[in-house]
């Protein structure tokens, strides 16, 4: 669990446990102190609160949530909130400190946090998922704000649910916060820009790694593990670059398409029959195959531990790119290293979405709409410029890209910490 205590047991497989270990690998590495690890490390503040809902039924039910901000040395905290029934304090608190991590790497003036309910929204009506995320975004209102912490959506929560948290702040406040949390309709407060983002930061990221390794990115075949809002966009992006999407998977299913996917005709063929399977051209593969096609470049951009040491010791592609959240288990990392793989980690790789939050956090506190291009134009720059920095580190200190963004992200996280000194 969670622990305050730096010399508390610790499970392995616990997701804080993981993220709290790498951590201080980080820190040994960069030679911090022992007392500035501990303080990196450790959660800033937990908030746990009782979340009762009056069922459609009339019946009251409780829920519990959590909102965790885990580091402020460079910004207020910034983190997406999910509503789903694993929710633990554990997994919010190891998401958050990925968080702290992935705002450092990309270099944008936040600190971490995280928040969810433990919930199923499936079986909730709209009318019971309104009044569980207004009631939820009270009780955590005395922490968020745009100067303390913002949040966003996450797993099962949309626009929508951000909507209804910025209204239920902005009357407790008494007057408008569009700031306070991103991830907004254009209406009251988003972005122009914002849809698409995390995929041109994955774009970016590939076209660069590819030119590192003195590699075109023309013809190069390329196989994407999800095709939803991160997956999508990446296929057309990819495209637009010259590259071949040989080989592509969904939740139903996967296919290989020697040829390369067509991105505008499995638009329209998602589009009306909701699986990327049927899709025209190229034939159906076991799910279990498609990171062993033949091709150059795997991106996983739908779960988490997929890429293990068997789908790892398979795999065709000599780089990868993970646009999803911690899709690659120790294990896996550990045989990609073996083989030499280079793999952009999803620190880097995924951060266009979190740029974009702040871009829509600075427009809101500015009062001022940015144009879509001047919004495209600063994200390419804020990607380019943190996978140069994380580049230049793998050079100098010879680590996998992984480690690498680690180090750059605690050492910025050290650097603010420091020079903040100790209060009192
Ligand atoms: P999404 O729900 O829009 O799409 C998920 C896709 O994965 C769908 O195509 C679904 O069919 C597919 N999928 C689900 N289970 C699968 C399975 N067993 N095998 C193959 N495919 C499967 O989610 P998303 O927003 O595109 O997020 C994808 C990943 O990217 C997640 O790990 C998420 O945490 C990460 N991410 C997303 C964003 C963002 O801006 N949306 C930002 C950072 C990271």
């Amino acid at each position: 669990m969670v622990t305050r205590s730096h010399d508390a047991h610790r499970d392995e497989f616990n997701p804080w446990t993981r993220i709290a270990t790498l951590i201080e690998e980080a820190g040994h590495l960069l030679k911090l102190s022992e007392g500035m690890i501990k303080r990196i490390v450790t959660p800033e503040r937990i908030l746990e609160v009782a979340v009762p809902v009056r069922m459609d039924s009339g019946e009251i039910e409780m829920f519990t949530g959590w909102r965790i901000q885990h580091d402020s040395s460079r910004g207020p905290g910034k983190g997406g909130i999910r509503f789903h029934p694993s929710v633990n304090v554990d997994e919010i608190a190891a998401l958050s400190a990925d968080m702290s991590i992935k705002c450092a790497v990309v270099n944008i003036p936040y600190g971490g946090a995280k928040g969810g309910v433990k919930v199923d929204p499936e079986v909730l009506s709209r009318e019971e998922l309104e009044r569980l995320t207004r009631r939820y975004a009270y009780s955590i209102s005395p922490i968020i704000g745009p100067d303390r912490d913002i949040p966003a959506p996450d797993i099962n929560t949309d626009p929508q649910v951000m909507s209804w948290i910025m209204d239920t702040v902005s009357m407790l406040r008494g007057h408008n916060l569009p700031g306070v949390v991103t991830g907004k309709p254009l209406a009251i407060g988003g972005s122009l820009g914002h849809a698409g983002a995390t995929s041109v930061g994955v774009s970016i990221c590939t076209v660069a790694l590819l030119q590192q390794l003195g590699r075109r990115a023309e013809g190069q075949r390329v196989v994407i593990q999800g095709y939803g809002k991160v997956g999508a966009p990446l296929v057309k992006q990819l495209s637009d670059r010259g590259m071949k999407v040989v080989g592509l998977a969904d939740i139903h299913g996967a296919i290989h398409v020697p040829e390369g996917i067509d991105a505008q005709l499995m638009a329209s063929h998602v589009a009306s029959t909701h699986s990327i399977l049927g899709y025209p051209h190229g034939e159906e593969i076991a799910a279990s195959e498609l990171f062993a096609l033949p091709s150059d470049i795997a991106i996983p951009a739908a779960l988490g531990g997929v890429i293990d040491e068997r789908v790892a010791r398979s795999m065709s592609a000599s780089m990868m790119i993970e646009a999803a959240n911690g899709p690659t288990t120790g294990e896996g990392a550990a045989e990609l290293a073996r083989r030499a793989i280079p793999v952009v980690p999803d620190v880097l790789a995924n951060a266009g979405g979190v740029v974009a939050s702040y871009f829509e956090w600075a427009q809101d506190l500015q009062g001022f709409m940015w144009e879509r291009d001047l919004f495209r134009q600063r994200l390419e720059k804020t990607m380019h410029d943190a996978f140069d920095s994380v580049w230049a580190r793998h050079e100098q200190l010879g680590l996998p890209l992984r480690d690498t963004a680690l180090v750059v992200g605690v050492e910025r996280i050290a650097e603010a910490t420091e020079l903040r000194g100790l209060f009192p």
